[in-house]
């Protein structure tokens, strides 16, 4: 594949009826690659008439798509996950022109979402509904799943393809169609993975460019009937908002702002490792990423020595050269970052490792959104870094002297997606699994997904569940259906009342 000729003829179009078409639009963004901070193509900020014909293709698919058997659509979806194997490194190649990641990440993304669409082929015809214990003798009663009809997914650029996959892949294997707005910073590559999806109905799932506005107008569509959206706390309550005001279902994955404890049964050499890589993998830039690291005293100064070491071995530079990190998504998300360091700086933190853009690489990447993993001490509980979610990289060390302060420290968090805790101790097993509250708790284990278990956050970090059986309920409706066969008369509880029920005054 040529990416040049590629990106030109991914660049202003939409995915409409199962091909890439012009958009109408003359608003045109400019997409950056940010290794280079060049411009590698443009895409449409589309016209709300666009929108308006997307999604009647969507609502005419949808219906073709739920009148095949169940058997039908999962062979279909299970070639489409036999396609994305197929394009895998050509959508990766884009994906790290994109976003920045580097190319082995972007490689991994698309086999776990081959994985995930064969999960859920399976899944999606494994029931649909229940036979219920009768209340009435003779009668049939059960509950039957159907889709919603069309969903709007809308996204981040971290997991472009990932995180799409994750609800379409449950929402098309539940019966519905679907339209993406993806990232304006991912969006020629959610365009290019669109090829994926030549085997099923057209129109059953395509893809609408543009910004907030765009996402906004699928939102509060008449005729869309969900949304799925994963990305920041302020764009995911408007979208609650705005969905309010239809009843529109909707789930939110929204930041996180995950604790990462170290106690002292752990081995420190592999928790150095471990909060390394959790804290840096993508740049940072994961709703999951090791974000606070509560450190016990007993082997505070050994791995805050051993995280240091770790992360001065990790080699930066382009995602498409021998790196294993790249740089941030784009300029305003470093300049973010950049302030929260300076603000950490200024409240008492020190930088031990990194805290600046980094010297020495080659002359093409001199624009590029490069900055260095880095590691604060000195970090107290009540300074600005801890608060928010930092998506960035950036790893601040807090020493505690207890899991009881771990654990508190954790929880008192506006955020609850997950946490990680290392330890070797049962107790403390036990104590922090069912104590800490989150969506997910990692034992020795940071970032890890599975397909087959449920993906998602409380309080501020989301509503709602992806992956696993839950991920598909989140898509499905679910309609009782009640049958007498034989059409008897209810007389145990129709008119006529009999005078021996009534109220006793009244005789
Ligand atoms: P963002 O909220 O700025 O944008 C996300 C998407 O929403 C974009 O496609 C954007 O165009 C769209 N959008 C903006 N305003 C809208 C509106 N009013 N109506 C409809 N759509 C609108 O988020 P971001 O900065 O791109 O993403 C980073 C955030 O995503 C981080 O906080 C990260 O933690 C979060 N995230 C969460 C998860 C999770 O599973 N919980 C996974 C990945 C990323």
């Amino acid at each position: 594949m040529n990416h040049e000729t590629e990106l030109a003829r991914l660049s202003g179009t939409v995915y409409r009826n199962g091909a890439h078409v012009a958009s109408t639009s003359s608003r045109r963004r400019a997409v950056i690659d940010p290794a280079t901070g060049k411009q590698i193509g443009e895409f449409a900020d589309v016209d709300p008439e666009e929108v308006d014909a997307t999604v009647e293709s969507a609502n005419t698919a949808q219906r073709s798509w739920w009148a095949l058997s169940a058997l039908e659509r999962a062979e279909a979806l299970h070639e489409v996950a036999a396609r994305v194997r197929k394009l895998r490194f050509d959508v990766a190649e884009i994906l790290t022109r994109e976003t920045g990641k580097p190319f082995k990440e972007s490689a991994d993304e698309l086999m776990w979402t081959a994985t995930a669409v064969d999960y859920y082929a399976e899944l999606g015809r494994h029931n649909v509904g229940s036979v219920l214990g009768n209340s009435i003798a003779g009668q049939l009663h059960y509950t039957l799943k159907e889709p919603m009809g069309t969903v709007v997914v809308i996204l981040p650029a971290n997991y472009p393809i990932l995180l799409f996959i994750w609800e379409a892949a449950a929402a098309l294997a539940a019966g519905n169609s679907v339209i993406v707005k993806p990232s304006e910073w991912a969006t020629l590559t959610t365009l290019k993975f669109m090829e994926v999806f030549d085997a099923l109905p057209t129109g059953l799932v395509q893809c609408v460019t543009g910004g907030g506005t765009v996402g906004a107008q699928l939102v509060s569509h008449r005729d869309t009937h969900m949304v799925g959206f994963t990305g920041s706390v302020a764009t995911g309550r408007a979208i609650a908002r705005a969905c309010a005001d239809q009843f529109k279902p909707y789930l939110i994955e929204a930041s996180g702002n995950d604790a990462f404890i170290v106690l002292p049964s752990a081995p420190v050499d592999v928790a150095a490792k471990a909060a390394t890589f959790a804290a840096f993998f993508n740049c940072g830039q994961v709703c999951t990423s090791g974000e606070r690291f509560y450190v016990h005293e007993d082997v505070y100064d050994e791995f805050v020595r051993l995280f240091i070491a770790e992360t001065a071995k990790l080699r930066i530079g382009s995602g498409l050269d021998q790196v294993d990190i790249g740089p941030m998504e784009h300029g305003g998300e470093r300049a973010r970052v950049e302030k929260v360091l300076a603000r950490a700086v200024e409240q008492g933190a020190s930088i031990v490792q990194g805290g600046g853009r980094p010297q020495g690489l080659p002359d093409e990447l001199a624009d590029g959104f490069f900055f260095e993993p880095t590691i604060l001490v000195n970090v107290e509980a009540d300074m600005d870094v801890l608060q928010a979610e930092i998506f960035g990289p950036l790893a601040p060390v807090v020493k505690v002297s207890s899991l009881d302060e771990a654990i508190a420290l954790t929880n008192g968090s506006d955020f609850g997606l997950g946490a990680t805790v290392y330890t070797k101790d049962s107790e403390e097993i036990f104590r922090a699994t069912n104590e800490i509250v989150s969506g997910m708790v990692w034992i020795n284990a940071p970032i890890l997904d599975n397909v087959a278990g449920p993906f998602g956050g409380r309080k501020m970090s989301g509503i709602g569940r992806q992956l696993g059986t839950e991920g598909l309920e989140t898509f499905r409706h679910t309609k009782l259906v009640m049958v007498d066969p034989a059409a008897s008369e209810h007389d145990f509880w129709w008119f006529p009342y009999s005078d021996a029920e009534a109220f006793p005054g009244a005789v």
